[in-house]
């Protein structure tokens, strides 16, 4: 058989990322790899008492075709959520999507042509470089300093592609370098997209578990043109097999992203719609939120101070006041695709940098999940990937290349 695949088939490869979580799955490997939240603090015995409610009192209602734009009780909750980080919002402004990786996708779809430009912090999330890529964008990175997106940089890649569509961000203890965009920059970075008139995608599945520092107002809260189209998620505030995102922006976007939707699902699942809402309904979502942003502090700590004690002096690496990850430069000569497979004949895992760069490869850089594994486990983990990196270096010295 020729082959039948349309052009686009070969934009698009099985993620990297994907690949290396599977063999990390082995039950004997401690995995820093995925971007998993912690399972044991997923609202289980809550989530039984709201589906049951749901079943009781909307049992068919929540078991039928819904509309495209989602449950309005649950847009309801959200939009208060978005009033309360500074977002001036209405339920007409808020989409559900199956996940934000839906609005990812659909903003690929309404948005790109070939060939059209996208500017992206370097490195940016790999499954928004994925999606993207799949419509046939060009990305330009921009360099990122521990304050988030260089706003110079930005300016200069803004003046030399005048037909960039729009600039991705993920302004809050961003995947993969948990760092964070500060105040000044927010401001900036609007003052630049009207200049130069393009949309920001603010992404901001992360936003909402800061358990350091102060909380900063999203990108959006500065938009005074309706440029900035928002996303989140319940993924990590709640969980992600719910699979419940939102695109919360203008009307006039929302009408065509609903369109778009219609035609990749329909709509998003009625009944996890439900059930979310009424969770909400029931119980405070802050507080659980809480309970996660202890624990994630607990875990992000005790990480650092294993990356001080069991790894090689004056490597840099972020330190995140909220999200899952945390970054790490290692000395140019080490590529951590190769620190990667010497590490997992230990048991131990992380995702190496290399593709979260959208153009290229930056081979001396890694990602390590702290949401996901008992402190005990970070601790004998990060020992492992400490010694494998000493032995790594040492030999280097004896040898250089
Ligand atoms: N954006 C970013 C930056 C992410 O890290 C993720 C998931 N890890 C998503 C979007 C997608 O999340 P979900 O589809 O679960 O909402």
């Amino acid at each position: 058989m020729k082959n039948k695949y349309a052009e686009r088939a070969r934009l698009v490869k099985p993620s990297e990322t994907r690949e290396i979580l599977k063999v990390t799955e082995r039950p004997e490997v401690i995995s820093f790899a995925g971007g998993l939240p912690a399972p044991e603090l997923f609202p289980v015995d809550a989530l039984k008492i709201a589906c049951n409610a749901v079943l009781n009192k909307e049992g068919a209602a929540s078991l039928q075709y819904s509309t495209t734009e989602g449950y309005i009780p649950l847009r309801e909750a959200i939009s208060q959520r978005m009033k309360s980080i500074g977002i001036n919002t209405t339920v007409e402004n808020i989409l559900i999507t199956s996940g934000s990786q839906q609005a990812i996708d659909l903003t690929g779809r309404l948005f790109i042509n070939e060939g059209d430009i996208i500017i992206c912090e370097s490195p940016t999330y790999l499954a928004a470089i994925n999606a993207f890529k799949s419509y046939n964008a060009k990305f330009v990175e921009v360099a990122m300093d521990d304050d988030g997106m260089v706003m110079e940089e930005l300016e200069k890649k803004l003046q030399e592609y005048p037909n960039t569509k729009f600039i991705y961000t993920i302004p809050d203890f961003q995947n993969p370098t948990g760092r964070t965009l500060k105040l000044e920059r927010r401001k900036r970075m609007i003052e630049l997209a009207n200049q130069y008139d393009v949309l920001i995608i603010e992404d901001n599945p992360y936003g909402a578990v800061r358990f350091a520092g102060d909380a900063l107002p999203p990108v959006k809260h500065f938009d005074t043109e309706g440029r900035v189209i928002y996303m989140s998620t319940f993924s990590k505030i709640f969980t992600p097999g719910l699979r419940l995102g939102w695109i919360c922006a203008d009307d006039s976007f929302i009408d065509k992203y609903v369109a778009f939707k219609q035609i990749a699902d329909l709509h998003t699942d009625s009944f996890a719609q439900r059930i979310t809402a009424k969770y909400m309904e029931l119980y405070d979502i802050e507080e659980h939120i809480n309970k996660i942003k202890a624990v994630y502090k607990e875990r992000c700590t005790v990480m650092l101070s294993c990356i001080e004690e069991f790894f090689p002096k004056h490597l840099s690496y972020s330190k995140p006041e909220g999200g899952l990850f945390i970054w790490i430069e290692l000395p140019d000569s080490v590529d951590s695709g190769q620190l990667f497979a010497e590490c997992l004949e230990n048991n131990v895992a992380f995702v190496p940098g290399a593709p979260f760069f959208p153009n290229g490869t930056k081979k001396n850089a890694l990602r390590l999940n702290y949401s996901n594994m008992p402190k005990d486990k970070i601790i004998e983990g990060m020992k492992r990937i400490g010694e494998v990196l000493h032995r790594k270096l040492e030999k280097e010295r004896k040898f250089p290349v």
